[in-house]
């Protein structure tokens, strides 16, 4: 088991399918505070209805369907995202569906703090790691890297 330290500043990606931007959007409105200490960054349209209602600077990715979860799960592979807020919708499915098991795949992969939903958005937020350090364990893959074929 290896490990990565997290910083008191976080990246944090966030992201919400059509049907729950609203939510995310109420719950990042109540949470501005909170989010103004960290860096933040979104799928396109998540980011710009972000950057409207909180006046808050987003780096803004490709949309989700364009290809944004892609480049979100990228970036967390490459440890430059540290905490997930991913409102995907339970009621309809998605064009870019395997795109947005991927985002969670990867997300688990590279043990990252993620909330789909706002109750677990609001434990995250509220969580003392989001203001310091953490050392996040990451399960030592080398034997897979190194494996024999
Ligand atoms: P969007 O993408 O923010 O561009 O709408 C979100 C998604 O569907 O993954």
């Amino acid at each position: 088991m290896t490990h990565k330290k997290l910083s008191a500043n976080k990246t944090i990606a966030l992201v919400a399918h059509d049907h729950r931007k609203d939510d995310l959007i109420k719950w990042a409105t109540a949470n501005k505070d909170a989010l103004s200490q960290h860096s933040l960054i979104a799928t396109g349209t998540t980011g710009r209805l972000l950057e409207e209602h909180l006046g808050l600077p987003i780096k803004r990715l490709l949309s989700g369907p364009l290809g944004g979860d892609q480049q979100i799960g990228a970036l967390i592979a490459q440890s430059e995202i540290d905490v997930l807020i991913f409102f995907w919708d339970p009621m309809e499915a998605q064009p870019h569906d395997p795109d947005v098991k991927a985002l969670l795949r990867v997300g688990i992969v590279w043990n990252i703090p993620m909330a789909c939903d706002v109750a677990t958005a609001d434990f995250l937020i509220s969580s003392p790691y989001m203001k310091s350090t953490y050392n996040a364990a990451l399960t030592d893959y080398d034997e897979y890297k190194n494996r024999k074929l």
